[in-house]
């Protein structure tokens, strides 16, 4: 045996053999063009709107070719509790329905046959490849005290950095058996670091799908694949993982374009086919300043995932809008097709942005009341008592309590007419939106007595009307008699004749029942608060 060989039995004993885990990984049996594609997210308890869209474009590089998408938990960087941070990873996916169909339950069962999906399970395979690279030299044992949680020799030797033509003086680089020995013997930990092949000199030439080629430096830098704990940082674990795993595709954020070097030298020490990349760009948002930055997890509560989900944006208007930062021919894309799912909408590799987009809440309001408006008056309310049960358990209470009331209002302006108003993009918002049915308005006017008067006659002659039409012949009939222009003409031609026109009356009345200027026609606010209520609130105005 060799020293490489010695050194890796000392460091590894009694670890299985790369060979017997590449057996447990058959090669995956896919037809022409089906991808794999991951997501790989770290579990810190939050997800950011960054992750989710590129989990939403390897969901749909993998669903367009008939292939797979899984989920890999990337948890060895984690101090904190797992559990909770995998719950609300999995909630979000399988609310937006962008589920894998290979990873790891939440009681800890695998589907799929690529398993364990979470890393921190699979730590025996990356010991077992960091042997194997000990042993043909291309890793060696590092015993420095300062390699926990470090990535780079720079960090290692306490900022005294190594350039690459003094590797030679780095204390672990060439330890012997003997000395290895030693170090153990001592009871010191160990990290594992990479021997670098290169000088400096040699530049690296990688593909990405979206980016076409990149050209960059090679790595010459020793960094760590294990860690004195004997847990991967991301470099080690993703060139395993994503080669044993099968993905065919890795969709990440461009942040990882500058450690590529690194990885590919990985693969290729490992003897492993490279993976394509396909980097996608980093969201962005224009500041209150007029200053564009990156969308922060710290700054934008829409940077959460959950906050769409507490706004009760539906769920559509949030992947529709994504498929817009993807790639813009989505919208035209949706102009000529209505009324078709998403789902329907295909994109090639190649059309996903390379601009990094701006997030724009103004557009996903649009998105949205695009969706909204297509929703049956019945629907709405049922999704509205839905997402109060979840966030507002109060409305809800009331919402069941007073159905008739909610859906006649949901149905307002929606389901009668060819061109249904178009201005809710959210269920929070539906509170503000319907505020009158909530609680008895606010009366406010400037002409009181001229209000007062016609208000009091309103009501003295208000009969509970039985259609839109029957209700404005009625407030005609009034205001024509309480010195109201019913002509809008005459009424042009000498306004001082006239207390003001049919429109003013109309406001009146709207204002003495919902405290509001404007909004739909108040036949169906009169047949959704009922004629008591009506009444009562007639009563009240005309007392002002
Ligand atoms: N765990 C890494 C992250 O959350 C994954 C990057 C990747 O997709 O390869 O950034």
């Amino acid at each position: 045996m060799n020293d490489y060989k010695l050194i890796a039995e000392l460091l590894f004993p009694n670890i299985e053999k790369t060979d017997e885990i590449l057996k447990r990984y058959p090669s995956r049996d896919l037809n022409n063009g089906e991808q794999v594609t991951r997501f790989a997210p770290s579990p810190t308890g939050f997800m950011h709107i960054g992750n989710f869209f590129q989990a939403f474009i390897s969901y749909n590089i993998a669903r367009q070719s008939d292939g797979v998408f899984y989920l890999r938990l990337e948890d060895t960087d984690s101090k904190r509790e797992v559990k909770e941070a995998k719950e609300i990873i999995y909630q979000i996916l399988e609310k937006f329905n962008v589920f894998p169909t290979e990873y790891q339950t939440l009681e800890g069962k695998d589907i799929g046959k690529y398993g364990p999906y979470v890393q921190s399970q699979r730590v025996n395979i990356y010991n077992a490849f960091a042997k194997k690279l000990v042993e043909e030299g291309k890793a060696f044992p590092c015993f420095c005290k300062k390699t926990e949680g470090k990535e780079d020799v720079l960090k290692l030797r306490e900022n005294k950095f190594i350039e690459d033509n003094e590797k030679e003086y780095d204390p672990c680089r060439n330890l012997s058996y003997q000395e290895v020995k030693e170090h153990l013997d001592k009871g010191e930990k160990f990290a594992i670091r990479l021997k670098t092949k290169n000088d400096g000199s040699q530049r690296v030439k990688f593909y990405d799908l979206i980016k076409g080629e990149i050209e960059a430096k090679a790595n010459s830098k020793d960094f760590i694949l294990l860690k004195n704990d004997g847990i991967p940082p991301y470099a080690f674990a993703h060139a395993i993982d994503d080669t044993l795993m099968g993905t065919t595709i890795v969709v990440r954020g461009e942040e990882y374009i500058s450690s590529t070097p690194m990885h590919i030298e990985l693969f290729e020490a490992l003897g492993f086919k490279p993976t394509s990349y396909c980097h996608n760009p980093l969201i962005w948002k224009i500041d209150e300043n007029g200053k564009k930055r990156k969308i922060s997890k710290r700054k934008d509560p829409e940077a959460d995932m959950r906050f769409y989900f507490s706004e009760g944006y539906p769920k559509e208007s949030i992947l529709e809008y994504l498929l817009n930062l993807i790639n813009s021919g989505f919208e035209i894309w949706r102009k000529n097709n209505p009324t078709l799912s998403w789902e329907e909408y295909k994109f090639g590799i190649k059309d996903i942005t390379t601009v990094a987009p701006v997030f724009d809440i103004v557009k996903l309001n649009d998105i949205a009341k695009n969706i909204v408006v297509q929703i049956s008056g019945e629907k709405l309310f049922d999704n509205w008592v839905k997402w109060a049960k979840e966030y507002d358990g109060e409305l809800a209470e009331e919402l069941v309590i007073n159905k008739e009331k909610f859906v006649k209002l949901c149905k307002m302006e929606r389901d009668d007419t060819a061109k249904p108003r178009k201005d809710i993009y959210n269920y929070k918002m539906l509170k503000e939106y319907f505020s009158y049915a909530f609680k008895k308005p606010k009366v406010v006017v400037e002409e009181k007595d001229i209000f007062k008067d016609f208000i009091t006659n309103y009501k003295n002659s208000f009969i509970m009307p039985n259609s839109n039409q029957e209700w404005f012949d009625h407030i005609k009939d009034i205001a024509g008699q309480n010195g109201f222009a019913i002509d809008n003409k005459l009424y042009k031609q000498n306004p001082e004749a006239y207390k003001g026109n049919i429109a003013k009356a109309c406001e009146f009345a709207r204002i003495a029942l919902t405290g509001q200027k404007s909004g739909p026609s108040l036949y169906y606010i009169i047949d959704a608060l009922g004629e008591s209520e009506v009444r009562e609130r007639l009563e009240s105005a005309s007392k002002i």
